[in-house]
């Protein structure tokens, strides 16, 4: 890259302004304003094409220009560039002409989009300098960080809440990590992390390594308007736990008109939440920009449980700039949009892409969302992680013995003709 005139210029607060060198900071000192980077546009527009990008490997970091990284990434560097499925059986199941499903089901190497996020906060951690990493997760981040540094010969820690779905603790064990578990409430974890990286100095991805962490969300929107043929879709639906992810899809759809990737275009964002823990789409339903915290997250969607969303004031700013609007949805809207997607698009997703489908189907449903427009559904998690969500609710398989009597017995059980159902 280069050295003079690098795109990655400083990190800036979001409310004053004020340039912050890069380091291993995430709030501003006069505001306590969240610290975010900025790069060098004008730069960037001259040296990236879409020829350029399009030539590059197909990962994430065929976008490098607008990542927060000093020299070439050194971690997760496969990671990114997941499908966008175009899911017609699901628009036709929700009544809607035109459906996209972004598929983070299937990031490498942890199967959830907190890959993207996890592979900029650790080339980052590297090129400052640091040897342990850490981070507070509802699972999915402590996954990845866990393999991530694994990979990366990193030491870690992953801090928890004490009582998450049995895959999501054993796909961080895997890797040798120091799985801590919390008995409390993700906002606790999370508080007791700040803690740490206080007095530790190790780097916490979701901390002190924030600004860098957040940038990697970004990719998922550079890749849908890549992938749609350097286009946007007129709406995206986001699931939100911190809002982190929503207001990063906004910049990186803004960051590619601003260089001129694509055309100016209307587009609207709108975020889904479980109404067990749904701050962020209650203020939001309620036309508030305070986001009221939820003291007890009580939903089977722990990946979004965050009770108090540090990006969730940004989130709502973000939906009501672009026009778009809120949702959430019951426990068991949770499960039918599960097996809806599963059903109709064949993707398993965890708890977090139950709440996306069933609210862009209220959304849908109740007119906020046309349905003579472009969707794409932002599908994070793979399901075999949630398991315990759908354990009993898929039916059983039916056992038989090895026979061919039993077998058709059992397809055919009223005794219709069996011939009927050859191919
Ligand atoms: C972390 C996560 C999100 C979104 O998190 P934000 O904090 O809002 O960026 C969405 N889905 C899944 C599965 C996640 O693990
Ligand atoms: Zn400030």
């Amino acid at each position: 890259m280069n050295e003079d005139r690098p795109f990655f210029s400083n990190l800036k607060c979001r409310e004053c302004g004020r340039l912050y060198p890069k380091e291993a900071i995430h709030i501003c000192e006069f505001d306590f304003g969240p610290l975010e980077a900025a790069y060098d546009y004008a730069a960037i527009k001259e040296s990236v094409s879409r020829e350029a990008i399009a030539s590059r490997p197909q990962t994430m970091w065929r976008y490098r220009e607008f990542l927060p990284i000093d020299a070439a990434p050194t971690v997760g560097t496969q990671v990114g560039f997941t499908p966008l499925v175009k899911a017609d059986r699901l628009a036709k199941a929700l009544g809607v002409t035109e459906l996209y499903v972004k598929n983070d089901t299937v990031n490498y190497p942890t199967l959830s989009f907190k890959d993207r996020v996890v592979s900029v906060a650790l080339s980052r951690a590297r090129e400052l300098g640091f040897e342990i990493v850490a981070c507070a997760s509802t699972g999915n981040l402590a996954n990845s960080v866990a393999a991530l540094a694994a990979a990366a010969g990193l030491r870690s820690y992953v801090l928890i809440p004490a009582d998450l779905e049995q895959n999501k603790v054993l796909g961080s064990l895997v890797y040798g990590t120091n799985v801590i578990g919390i008995h409390g409430a993700y906002d606790q974890v999370n508080r007791l992390c700040s803690e740490i990286a206080g007095k530790y100095g190790w780097g916490f991805v979701n901390v002190n390594l924030r600004p860098y962490y957040a940038e990697g969300s970004k990719s998922m929107g550079f890749e849908i308007a890549e992938q749609l043929g350097w286009k946007l879709p007129r709406h995206t639906v986001v699931p939100m736990a911190s809002g982190s992810l929503l207001t990063k899809i906004h910049k990186a759809y803004k960051e590619f008109i601003h260089t001129e990737l694509i055309e100016k275009a209307p587009f609207s964002i709108h975020g889904a939440q479980a109404s067990g823990c749904s701050p962020i789409s209650e203020a939001m339903k309620k036309g508030s920009e305070i986001v009221k915290p939820v003291p007890k997250p009580e939903t089977i969607v722990k990946s979004l449980a965050i009770g108090t969303p540090a990006d969730g004031y940004y989130a709502i700013r973000v939906m009501k700039d672009t026009g778009g609007h809120a949702e959430d949805v019951t426990d068991e809207e949770v499960i039918a949009g599960i097996r809806l997607l599963a059903e109709t698009a064949g993707i398993f997703a965890e708890t977090a892409g139950g709440v996306t489908v069933a609210s862009a189907k209220k959304l849908i449903d109740s007119g906020k969302i046309p349905r003579d427009e472009s969707i794409v559904l932002c599908i994070t998690g793979h399901g075999l992680k949630t398991g315990e969500a759908v354990q009993n609710r898929c039916g059983e398989p039916r056992l038989i013995n090895p026979s061919l009597r039993e077998f058709e017995a059992l397809i055919s059980p009223t005794g219709e003709n069996t011939e009927k159902l050859k191919s």
